[in-house]
């Protein structure tokens, strides 16, 4: 090898890496508003901003910025944002606990406060991660969802809702979280499984089972199966509530499962969701016996203030008193939780405020995007199609968009303000004009809150240049959603939601689902086990295009990926491999040849029809967001084609000082060419620094590359070619011999006349040449190979007489062997299978090795 002088032998990722990041600039990036090429706008997630970019998200954004920079190269104009999803419970909790508070302890204007400080902070580290991955953010498009630019766009996202229909405020059955003292969406509450007691009861006469003795006070009515003969004539009858003495009736209703316990169960408002839907078919009472706190209320007397654990054993202590609880039985059942928290959640009637779920105009909006993989709109399809309730949208917390809404103290009517004056909030700020209804002018402001998928779910529309009122955004629909398949059932269903209601469309042209980055061990990333990698970790050890690769590599995209350190140090050790080529070849180029030299010679054609191929197959990958296609196509090239196979054949004329050489240098000069682009999308730091030494430029201003190169006797002859001279290494090395050792003369009689222009023999070190049609062998045989194993047992004491006696026949018998041979005057019969000829084969009386390679015959001369 003859590497470079001016490149340092070692690729020094750290430096390399920090020295590109230092020199590109962020207005590179940048969005251009006035260009006239075809818009990419990507509706990149805004992350939570815990401080932690996770490896999840590196992933996430990984495939997000492949696909910006391949834009780009190929002449979008591209819009990569990045927003910042502040609003929520996590927030809230940590600064609870950090300065060990409640929220109650300090005015909200303050713990607001508290919380944007915190995310300020966490932005500030999750952008520095982002940064040293060498994501191609567009960062003159960065939003933050708590700051009044954005969350104003929020507030008037639910004005027009309201306006137009789509919101309204109501008293129903939601989701809540006692702990965290709020109402939560069907989207977030996780369902875990656990081990509960079902207690058997006699319920005035009939025998109830339950697992929530506890709304016992909450008791509305009995319910049985219209066919269950045990309950025959019961119906409309009434029945009077152990221990709290009030009555209720006996309902039929055929969802009710007659195998379970006695066929006949309490309906309480609410224990469950079924609960809810029996209290609404049968126009039931409402009997509110549990708190927002958790507490038990007045209804629940005498264990009010209780909390709910509390009244639970207390109600069962009271029932064996009472002489009416029959029995206690084991059973598993999966309970509802806090996404944020994991208490178990309660269905408590509550005035809320719901957003319409129009099931049809979701699903028809969803699709008209094509969904890679195809298979994740499966997930949009099941979960809107299961959607019973309206989404809830308010919540009782801070640290959130404030509800845009007041009320007037004197006759209740709901007072909206002007688009022009938001962002608002309620409790703070009052309105400018009277009462339209009374003339009233004292009002109380909405203390409710936004849920955050309320901010994160207009990003769509916040992207493509919506500026909040019902004009249709400039930009609309985007091209791409990239986003986890763990939040299509929320931020995919709620963005398609909200995009058709506010823009009456479908708000991308395509989403791209990744999947999640499991631990070594297979399992979910979690502090219990252990297992987290942080992406920090990686960069630091082997850098960010090393996880990048990583990232293209790890499965196709949609599946999850479970990270393996194997894989980071594969990668690295690729762009060890590349780095070697590369300084090879400008070692080569730097020795000077003329650029503009044509590519004459077959490997140098046959170099050239391979790249072309290459860069098909990975452009066809990088359309189809196959990123692990796409760098197996290149690795591929890079590792065997370009080092293996075309290096090694024809390094020779590189040394040589002719117009071979020329063309050779011609076609590396090209291929490190097109590789620097194929490359720039998932490594764009190695690119970089090996385009810059090659042309002085950025790779990342280039166009993606347009290479086509046919030629069908170049690629025929080529493949022929370098089968032939890595067999002919292979036959080396079976024989001991050094690579370089000299071969003698070899002949490869091939179908065809190919002209190697010498690349054969120089690589094999040997007197080669190229024929067509086939060799004139002569068969010879010269020696026996004897079956010892069929001999010696057969033969005993004659077997060596035997051997002997076979080694003297004339060759020709050796072919064809008698059936009896003379051993000491005595003809014995020639076992079968007892020997075989030893071959040989001359050419012009030359002895010769033969080996055959499909329709190719090489004979390799015996070296004198
Ligand atoms: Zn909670
Ligand atoms: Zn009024």
């Amino acid at each position: 090898m003859s590497p470079s002088h001016q490149l340092p032998k070692n690729y020094d990722i750290e430096e390399v890496e920090r020295r590109w990041q230092n020199t590109w600039r962020d207005e590179d990036n940048y969005f251009d508003p006035a260009s006239k090429n075809p818009r990419f706008i990507i509706d990149t997630p805004p992350p939570y901003p815990t401080g932690n970019f996770h490896i999840g998200n590196a992933l996430n954004w990984c495939y997000i910025d492949f696909l910006a920079r391949y834009k780009r190269m190929r002449g979008y104009n591209v819009m990569f944002p990045q927003g910042w999803d502040c609003h929520g419970l996590p927030t809230e909790v940590k600064v609870e606990e950090t300065f060990g508070i409640t929220k109650n302890d300090v005015p909200r204007e303050k713990f607001r406060e508290m919380c944007r400080d915190l995310t300020l902070g966490n932005i500030e580290k999750m952008r520095t991660t982002m940064r040293r991955l060498g994501f191609s953010t567009d960062w003159s498009h960065e939003y933050i969802t708590m700051l009044p630019d954005y969350y104003k766009k929020t507030q008037a996202s639910f004005l027009q809702m309201l306006k137009a229909g789509d919101i309204y405020q109501s008293e129903h059955p939601v989701n809540f979280c006692t702990r965290c003292e709020t109402a939560i969406a069907f989207a977030e509450v996780n369902y875990a499984p656990r081990t509960t007691k079902l207690n058997y009861f006699d319920f005035d006469g009939v025998e109830i089972a339950t697992t929530r003795p506890e709304l016992l006070a909450a008791c509305v009515a009995v319910a049985v199966h219209p066919e269950d003969d045990r309950y025959h004539g019961m119906k409309g009858k009434r029945l009077t509530v152990p221990i709290f003495g009030h009555d209720v009736p006996i309902i039929e209703d055929v969802a009710v499962d007659p195998e379970f316990g006695s066929g006949a169960v309490m309906i309480c408002t609410f224990g469950d969701k079924t609960d809810v839907y029996w209290w609404k078919q049968h126009g039931l009472d409402l009997r509110k016996a549990i708190d927002r706190q958790g507490i038990m209320t007045a209804t629940a007397a005498p264990y009010e203030g209780m909390t709910s654990e509390a009244c639970r054993e207390a109600i069962l202590t009271d029932m064996e008193k009472a002489g009416i609880l029959k029995r206690q039985e084991e059973l598993e059942q999966r309970v509802g939780t806090c996404w944020r928290c994991k208490t178990p959640i309660e269905i408590l009637s509550e005035r809320q405020w719901f957003v319409r779920v129009h099931q049809d105009d979701i699903l028809d909006a969803a699709r008209r995007i094509s969904w890679t993989p195809e298979h994740m709109f499966a997930r949009m399809e099941n979960w809107t199609n299961s959607m019973e309730w309206d989404w809830c949208i308010s919540r009782q917390r801070i640290f959130a968009t404030p509800i845009p809404v007041w009320f007037c103290t004197a006759c209740g009517e709901m007072v909206l303000p002007a688009e022009e004056d938001l962002p608002i909030d309620p409790t703070v700020d009052m309105p400018k004009n009277p009462c339209p209804k009374c003339g009233g002018s004292d009002f109380t402001g909405e203390t409710d809150v936004l849920d955050t998928w309320m901010d994160s779910s207009i990003s769509a529309l916040h992207v493509t240049g919506w500026d909040g009122t019902d004009a249709k955004p400039p930009y609309f629909p985007a091209q791409i959603r990239p986003q986890g398949h763990d939040i299509i059932r929320t931020w995919a269903f709620y963005t398609i939601l909200r995009a058709k209601a506010l823009a009456g469309g479908h708000p991308w042209d395509e989403i791209l689902v990744n999947g999640m980055v499991l631990g070594e061990d297979g399992f979910k990333m979690s502090k219990s086990r252990d297992n987290i990698i942080s992406p920090e970790e990686i960069v630091g050890q082997y850098g960010a295009d090393a996880l990048r690769q990583w990232g293209a590599g790890g499965a196709a995209t949609g599946s999850d990926i479970m990270f393996n350190w194997n894989d980071v140090v594969a990668a690295s050790r690729f762009q060890t491999k590349l780095w070697n080529i590369f300084r090879f070849v400008m070692g080569h180029l730097e020795k000077g040849a003329d650029p503009a030299a044509p590519v004459t010679e077959l490997t140098d054609r046959w170099l050239l029809v391979r790249l072309s191929e290459t860069v098909a197959e990975v452009t066809a990958a990088m359309e189809g967001y196959q990123f692990d296609r796409a760098l197996r196509a290149i690795r591929e090239f890079a590792w065997n084609t370009l080092a293996d196979d075309y290096i090694e054949v024809a390094k020779g004329r590189l040394y040589a000082d002719d117009s071979t050489r020329a063309s050779a240098c011609s076609a590396l000069r090209t291929t490190m060419d097109v590789l620097c682009r194929l490359l720039a999308p998932i490594i764009p730091h190695f690119a970089e620094e090996c385009y810059h030494n090659l042309t002085g430029r950025s790779v990342h201003k280039e166009a993606w590359p347009d290479f086509s190169y046919a030629d069908d006797e170049a690629r025929r002859h080529g493949d022929l070619l370098v089968k032939t001279v890595a067999e002919l290494r292979r036959y080396k090395h079976d024989k001991g011999m050094a690579l370089n050792a000299p071969l003698g003369h070899v002949m490869i009689y091939a179908p065809e006349p190919v002209d190697d222009a010498g690349d054969t023999g120089r690589a094999l070190n040997a007197d080669s040449r190229w024929s067509t049609g086939t060799p004139q062998l002569e068969e010879v045989v010269s020696g026996v190979d004897f079956n010892m194993a069929v001999i010696g047992p057969t033969l005993r004491k004659q077997a060596r007489g035997f051997m002997q006696a076979v080694e003297a026949l004339p060759p020709e018998l050796l072919k064809n062997p008698p059936a009896i041979v003379t051993v000491d005057g005595e003809e014995i019969p020639v076992p079968a299978d007892s020997f075989t000829p030893k071959v040989a084969y001359r050419v012009a009386g030359e002895e010769v090795d033969v080996l055959t390679l499909g329709d190719v015959v090489v004979t390799i001369g015996h070296q004198s």
